[in-house]
């Protein structure tokens, strides 16, 4: 089984990639975790691509479609994949497709992570996260016991970030649907794509996943 997965920041499209792959027994390929372990090692690629991450920028597609072919001509690949944050333009996407011919292989689905733009301003606006030992809170969901005060470490530096306030949340929203659809066009035109509504548990949604790649 090959599998793409598109999904807003802030809808749980890791937690679904990453319960989908155990369940399937399948190798869950991160184009950001790659990137995130190059920059820790310090290796070659990852000097090149440090500071285009730092700078919220995309890696040029060049490098990142090496690094996807090397990848995916690894022996653990071999009986299936899914990819997670790659493609992200259309070169990219083009490049895969020109990879999978040459292997004679194809994307068998296309899963797109659906939540409204609301909920996810909601979930995101209630996120807060302890700046001393990083543990994560919900102001609704999962509090912590006194107002502000972490109750893993003690510290009182439990704070919103930055990025999750909601003005800036829907600025990352805007810019993924306006870079993604292109991309989930791309597959819709071949009939690749299914959609997944991920506003309620993760785990209704790992299920109805499971059930589309048995019934294909
Ligand atoms: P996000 O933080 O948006 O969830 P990821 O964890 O998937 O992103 O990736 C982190 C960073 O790695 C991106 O901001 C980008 O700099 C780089 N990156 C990952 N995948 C790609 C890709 N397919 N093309 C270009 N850059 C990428
Ligand atoms: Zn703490």
């Amino acid at each position: 089984m090959r599998l793409l997965i598109f999904g807003p920041p802030g809808a749980g499209k890791g937690t679904v990639a990453k319960e989908v792959t155990a369940a399937e027994g399948l190798p869950h390929i991160s184009t950001g975790d790659m990137l995130r372990a190059a920059v820790a090692a310090g290796s070659e690629l990852g000097a090149k691509v440090k500071g285009v991450m730092e700078a919220g920028g995309l890696v040029s597609d060049e490098l990142i479609i090496d690094v996807v072919e090397d990848r995916l001509q690894q022996g653990d690949t071999a009986g299936g994949w899914l990819l997670d944050g790659f493609p992200r333009t259309l070169p990219q996407a083009e490049a895969l497709d020109a990879l999978l011919q040459k292997l004679a292989q194809r994307v068998d689905l296309v899963i797109v992570i659906e939540v409204a733009d609301a909920t996810i301003v909601d979930r995101l606006a209630g996120r807060r996260v302890c700046l001393a030992c990083g543990a994560t809170y919900h102001a609704t969901f999962s509090p912590t016991k006194a107002e502000g005060v972490c109750d893993a470490c003690g510290e009182a530096k439990v704070v919103q970030r930055e990025d999750d306030k909601p003005d800036t949340v829907l600025s990352r929203l805007a810019t993924y649907h306006e870079k993604t659809k292109p991309l989930i066009e791309y597959y819709e035109r071949q009939g690749l794509t299914q959609s997944f509504d991920n506003s309620g548990a993760p785990a209704a949604t790992v299920a109805a996943v499971r059930a589309a790649l048995a019934a294909r």
